[in-house]
């Protein structure tokens, strides 16, 4: 059934057209634009009688809505009315979010969101996306036939299996794919008539979902290797027969299947794991900026990441494939980087090894080198010039620890990336006490200001929100056949070169919300750029026309009877 269909009218201005009338038009949040619609509209769609007299404009209704947002105190009801909005009015709800972004965005996105997919089943209002379980494996087409957006461009998907530093969170992972769109439409202003979250619901390990009966999600244990791999040929062969050149983006899978899934996929489709590649860019972005500001390069530094899974490894493999662009050989590339997981520093005869740990494991015949192979005995030995956190074991980074490694070092980089803002490995104060200051700081999560040595410490944020809005509006726009790693460095490229000329602070190595649309941009003209040189891009053309084309900013479209 196709509800609506955004087009042009002869005079060359977008419209929506629909062959609905009456309350079904309010109930749609494409097609809502509640107290907006005009009086002829009212008219023609069945609306007189359905909606308060006075026509509104978008202004009124934004300030409406932030009254209503600011009587919530607490952030997972302010988090609850953003969803209900988002699910009545999607225009509404973007010019309310895009006019308070600095507040509402830890609100939809890290870290509030952390809560609202914990709190999924006992929460859950309205739906949105699509939900693909496991158990309707034979019917899948009928599913991704039922979407609401016709034209889905950009497609976020998870499996709940990985969320945040929350682990397997089932069927409620959902929030993610759709705060991840938000972003992408909030920041990277793709279309939300383009976009479709998913979620694939293939059961749970987490025995409190199991357990709880409010659950909605398939109460089964998470399905074996062999039907899981099956049931995403499916679902990827579903995706290519109805969306043909959809950008794919995976979202909070866990390690193992984050890293197969990309593998297979990469070269066949235009796919991004956002915690792989997204968290590389990001990471990578700052590590130059502060090179930048420290007057270094990369050559040389010695960097040690704390938590080997799907965004450690992913950094790892993006600064490897970077260095390798400049010119270093792989050994000399690998020779810089010291991975430590649960088992300690990962040796290439540590047991438990993944095949990409194995690509950057110490030799065994290091292993007299180190009196323990800890985060603190590691650090003593290999002193550290960048030491990354992605464990989501909060507190990790000790004071002690802090402490030695800026005796050691001359304004190491730290960047405890975990999420949410509870699992950090340090805090940004933490970290500046304990090395007076003498360091380069970003967090995953965002932390608010800080006083230290008598000024005001705002610590910019490495996380890849800084990363894919941008990657998926260059995508979208010059309608790129693959992502490679050309367009995730000249991302980096485009983060560091703007954080490093901001007119905020000089001590900045990461953005700050502020920043979030001009990066997005700024990132999406690198991107597309290269697209289009390495012949990657499906339209011809300036890429940054075509970029600036594409934005989308939240106003109402006539609404007309087809
Ligand atoms: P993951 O589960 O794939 O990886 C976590 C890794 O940490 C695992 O390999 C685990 O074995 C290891 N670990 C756990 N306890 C440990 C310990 N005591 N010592 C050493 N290693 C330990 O998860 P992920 O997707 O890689 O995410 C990890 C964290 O990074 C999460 O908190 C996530 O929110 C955060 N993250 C941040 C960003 C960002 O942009 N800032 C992006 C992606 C992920």
């Amino acid at each position: 059934m196709q509800y609506f269909k955004v087009k042009k009218n002869k005079q060359g201005k977008k419209v929506i057209e629909t062959q609905l009338a009456g309350k079904p038009i309010l109930t749609i949040p494409q097609l809502n634009k509640g107290t907006a619609f005009s009086q002829e509209e009212r008219r023609s769609l069945g609306l007189l009688g359905k909606l308060p007299g006075r026509v509104e404009d978008l202004d009124g209704q934004v300030q409406r809505a932030y009254q209503q947002f600011c009587d919530y105190t607490l952030p997972i009801h302010k988090n609850i009315f953003l969803n209900v909005l988002h699910n009545t009015n999607e225009v509404l709800f973007y010019a309310l979010i895009k006019k308070h972004f600095k507040e509402m965005m830890p609100i939809v996105y890290t870290p509030v969101v952390g809560d609202s997919v914990v709190d999924f089943s006992k929460s859950f209002r309205q739906t949105r996306g699509l939900y693909v379980s496991y158990e309707d494996i034979d019917n899948l087409e009928e599913i991704f036939q039922n979407r609401t957006n016709q034209d889905v461009q950009l497609i976020v998907i998870t499996d709940g299996s990985g969320v945040l530093g929350i682990g397997d969170q089932g069927v409620g992972g959902m929030g993610i794919p759709i705060a991840k769109l938000v972003l992408y439409t909030a920041i990277g202003g793709i279309s939300p008539y383009n976009t479709l979250p998913v979620v694939l619901d293939v059961g749970t390990d987490n025995q409190t979902l199991l357990d709880d009966p409010l659950y909605l999600g398939w109460r089964h244990p998470r399905i074996n290797e062999k039907e899981y791999q099956h049931f995403i040929e499916k679902v990827i062969s579903c995706i290519k027969q109805e969306y043909d050149r959809a950008f794919i983006h995976w979202e909070d899978f866990s390690a193992k299947n984050a890293v197969s899934i990309l593998d297979r996929y990469r070269e066949k489709m235009c796919t991004f794991n956002d915690d792989i590649q997204g968290t590389g860019v990001v990471a990578l972005a700052a590590i130059l900026a502060a090179l930048k500001r420290k007057g270094s390069n990369i050559k040389g530094q010695r960097i040690l990441i704390f938590g080997a899974g799907a965004a450690g490894c992913g950094i790892a493999e993006h600064l490897f494939h970077s260095m390798i662009k400049l010119g270093f050989t792989e050994q000399e590339a690998k020779d810089q980087f010291w991975l430590i997981d649960r088992q300690g520093l990962l040796f290439d005869d540590s047991d438990n090894i993944s095949q990409v740990q194995m690509n950057f494991a110490r030799s065994k015949d290091e292993r007299p080198l180190f009196n323990e192979y800890s985060l603190h005995g590691v650090v003593k030995v290999i002193k550290p010039t960048i030491l990354i956190g992605c464990s989501a074991v909060a507190g990790s980074f000790t004071d002690e620890i802090l402490r030695d490694l800026a005796s050691l070092v001359d304004h190491p980089v730290i960047l405890p990336l975990s999420n949410p803002t509870e699992r950090a490995e340090a805090t940004p104060e933490a970290i500046y006490t304990a090395t007076l200051g003498r360091v380069f700081v970003a967090t995953g999560s965002p932390f608010p200001a800080f006083s230290f040595g008598g000024k005001a410490q705002v610590i910019g944020q490495c996380n890849n929100a800084y990363a894919f809005p941008g990657i998926g509006l260059a995508v979208v726009a010059v309608k790129a056949r693959r992502i490679t790693d050309e367009m995730l460095y000249a991302a980096s490229e485009a983060i560091c070169d703007y954080v490093v000329n901001n007119k905020y602070s000089d001590q900045l190595i990461t953005p700050i919300p502020e920043m979030s649309v001009e990066i997005a941009k700024s990132v999406a003209y690198a991107v597309a750029k290269k697209a289009v040189e390495s012949d990657n891009a499906g339209l011809s053309g300036d890429p940054i026309k075509l970029v600036d084309e594409l934005y989308w900013e939240p106003k109402y479209y006539p609404v007309v009877r087809g």
